[in-house]
């Protein structure tokens, strides 16, 4: 491989850089995927709620919502043809106190902004009709949200993109970055020789940021500096008798600790979300107060007994404080870095959005379908 020429390397084989080199791989290009682990989907595509959303939360003709929405629709195909596990779960979203009531009607009226169909507001009852347990002054109905298997669609696109000639490198963590005559030399640790790539794509997760800076941007003056946070999960030690996904009004730094549910039936509340500077996804049994408190609110039978820490997962945000910030999925020529892209920021839902993201990254490249 060293000495080679690559037409694009992609650092990072997470769910997002699967789904771009699964998009595009051809037998005419040279793919290549640069992943620092021994295998795709270690870091955050793994530690996650695998929940398809719908695109509820976004402001209307944001990237989060159009590629949400697009990416959903996307994922409910695959799940149609059997490639990929998806069950449309629906979700209620409950406002626990009176003064929650007006964030569902504004919440209905961003899906209806962002095309969502189906959303219904509920009274106490209904709610409680849908999600049995459920204590909620009020509730919004969101049909189209389901979930997802992770892995299963992860190995969807590393299998898809494989047959059509993507190689991918693992152990192999970018390190450094030249550029020289048109191309990108790529340092890769472990390797003596470098990479010569004429597009690169930055899906580095958690570390984007760094990789970033490894092309020459000024981060801090791009507004690409990432911050961490982590989010937690205790699973249930009684299954409760719901089938769909519940969730409190959303959270400053998140969408609230919810009740999610896997392929295999199994519930989980969660994420917490805090800031954190390293990677260590040990969950704290500490917690467990606090997660007992936050659910009882809206599943008042569930008894801290009943919560045991589970996993976590990391979350790589644009914004400290809580504020808007959209994905930045930009080709970087006017940086001087023509067929550099790169993805910072790509949070939820970007699972949900990761076909989407990887056709708008072949959008960018001018690449044939
Ligand atoms: C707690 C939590 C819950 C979430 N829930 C949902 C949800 O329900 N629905 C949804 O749509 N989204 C959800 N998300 C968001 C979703 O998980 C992420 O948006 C998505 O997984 C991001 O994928 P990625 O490929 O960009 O990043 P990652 O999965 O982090 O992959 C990046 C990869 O890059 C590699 N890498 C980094 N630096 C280098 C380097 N220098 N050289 C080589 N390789 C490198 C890493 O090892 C890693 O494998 C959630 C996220 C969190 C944290």
């Amino acid at each position: 491989m060293p000495g080679t020429e690559i037409d694009v390397v992609i650092v990072g084989a997470g769910v997002v850089g699967l789904a771009a080199a699964a998009r595009l791989a051809r037998p005419d290009n040279t793919v290549v995927v640069l992943e620092r682990h021994e295998r795709h989907g270690l870091e955050t595509s793994s530690r996650n709620s695998e929940v398809m959303h719908a695109g509820l939360y976004y402001p209307a003709g944001s990237l989060k919502a159009r590629l949400c929405v697009e990416g959903r629709r996307r994922l409910c195909e695959l799940g149609a043809r059997g490639a990929v596990f998806t069950r449309r779960t629906g979700k209620l979203l409950a406002a626990c106190a009176p003064e929650e009531t007006p964030k569902l009607e504004a919440l209905r009226a961003q899906g209806l902004a962002n095309g969502m169909e189906g959303l219904e507001l509920l009274g106490r009852r209904d709610a409680a009709a849908r999600a049995p347990g459920v204590r909620a002054e009020a509730g919004l109905w969101v049909p189209e949200t389901g979930i997802i298997d992770t892995e299963e669609l992860m190995r969807h696109y590393l299998l898809k993109a494989q047959a059509a000639g993507a190689i991918f490198l693992w152990n192999s963590e970018l390190t450094a970055v030249e550029r020289a005559q048109g191309r990108y030399r790529l340092s890769v640790q472990g390797q003596d020789e470098a990479v010569a790539a004429r597009c690169v794509i930055n899906a580095a997760g958690l570390h984007a940021d760094r990789v970033a800076r490894l092309a020459g941007i000024d981060v801090a003056a791009a507004g690409y500096g990432l911050h961490w946070f982590k989010g937690e999960y205790f699973s249930l030690r009684r299954p409760l008798p719901i089938s769909c996904l519940v969730y409190p009004v959303p959270a400053a730094h998140s969408l609230g600790i919810h009740l999610a549910v896997d392929r295999q039936g199994r519930q989980r509340f969660g994420p917490s979300a805090f800031p954190v500077d390293n990677l260590d996804y040990d969950v704290d049994a500490g917690h467990r107060a606090a997660f007992h408190e936050a659910v009882s609110r809206y599943l008042p039978d569930v008894g801290i007994e009943d919560l045991a820490p589970a996993m976590s997962g990391i979350r790589p945000k644009l914004s400290d404080d809580g504020s808007f910030r959209d994905f930045v999925i930009a080709e970087e020529s006017r940086r001087g870095l023509p067929g550099w892209i790169n993805l910072v920021g790509i949070e939820s839902p970007g699972l949900t959005a990761s076909p989407a993201i990887a056709e708008r990254i072949a959008d960018l490249l001018e690449w044939p379908s």
